[in-house]
């Protein structure tokens, strides 16, 4: 599948979870649109290939960054790299994130916890505070910070996820009123149950398994990466230039 056309030549974009899944089909569609990417993840590998794909698009050479979201130094390095080699920062996408296993909030451990909270959130928290300086001293930027069905309604068995999750959107809508003047735009988007890694890993130890996630879709069907894709590209377009502060669902009307 394909994302409906935009234009991104002369901008730059930056996309953390580049490896895999959503991620990847966004730097991918991203290149696509003419944007220079930046690609961050852990997975060093993952981000080679997400680089490949890009090249064989013949679209602009991907930066790869190998970089943990939780770790300050490491995404300073990666956000700073980005604009020294592209000399600029116009649209992130903060995606980066861990699924919880199932189970009750109590039975959660704390090092779990820390860890659902420390990739989603406050790896989102820190990859803004390296961001938005840069997009305050050029003159404006957008952002999209990955949030989740999860992060508008609770779910049994994901209070760790779902809490990072709701508080990611707290995170975008507070932040973005901080920084609506200065033309730096702040919104999340909220996927719902998308064909990823994360969902066939989840889907293994979820009760009623993958046919219970598709029963949990309205629409019938699961979502593709290129479906967050579409909505992370609008969100970071001129398209969207009066869009701040909003969590768009994408969900297949899962949360309806
Ligand atoms: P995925 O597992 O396919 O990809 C996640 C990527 O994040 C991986 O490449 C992984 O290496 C990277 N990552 C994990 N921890 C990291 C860290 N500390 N630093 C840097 N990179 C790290 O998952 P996905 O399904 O593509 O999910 C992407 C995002 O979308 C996640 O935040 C997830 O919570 C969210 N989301 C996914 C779904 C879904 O149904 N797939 C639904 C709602 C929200």
């Amino acid at each position: 599948m394909t994302v409906p056309p935009h234009d991104y030549n002369g901008r730059v974009a930056f996309v953390t979870g580049a490896a895999s899944g959503i991620g990847r089909a966004t730097a991918l569609a991203f290149a696509r649109a003419g944007a220079q990417v930046a690609l961050a993840d852990l997975s060093a590998e993952g981000l080679a290939e997400t680089a490949r794909l890009i090249a064989a698009d013949g679209a602009h050479q991907a930066l790869t960054l190998t970089c943990d979201v939780t770790n300050e130094h490491d995404v300073q390095a990666a956000v700073g790299k980005t604009v020294e080699d592209f000399g600029r920062i116009d649209a992130v996408f903060n995606n980066a994130g861990i699924e919880q296993p199932v189970g009750p909030a109590t039975g959660i451990t704390k090092s779990d916890w820390d860890r659902i909270i420390g990739v989603s959130l406050t790896g989102a928290f820190l990859c803004m505070k390296a961001q938005i300086p840069h997009m305050v001293r050029q003159g404006g930027g957008a952002i999209v910070n990955v949030s989740s069905g999860a992060g508008v309604k609770g779910f049994k068995g994901q209070a760790a996820y779902a809490a990072a999750k709701h508080g990611v959107i707290g995170l975008t809508k507070s932040a973005a009123l901080d920084y609506a003047t200065d033309n730096v735009r702040i919104n999340a988007v909220c996927p719902g149950i998308i064909e990823t890694e994360m969902i066939r890993r989840f889907g293994d130890t979820r009760p009623g398994g993958h046919e219970g996630l598709i029963a949990d879709e309205p629409i019938g069907r699961l979502g593709k990466p290129e479906e967050v894709a579409s909505a992370v590209l609008w969100l970071c377009s001129d398209g969207g230039a009066f869009t701040t502060g909003t969590a768009l669902v994408v969900d297949g009307g899962q949360t309806t």
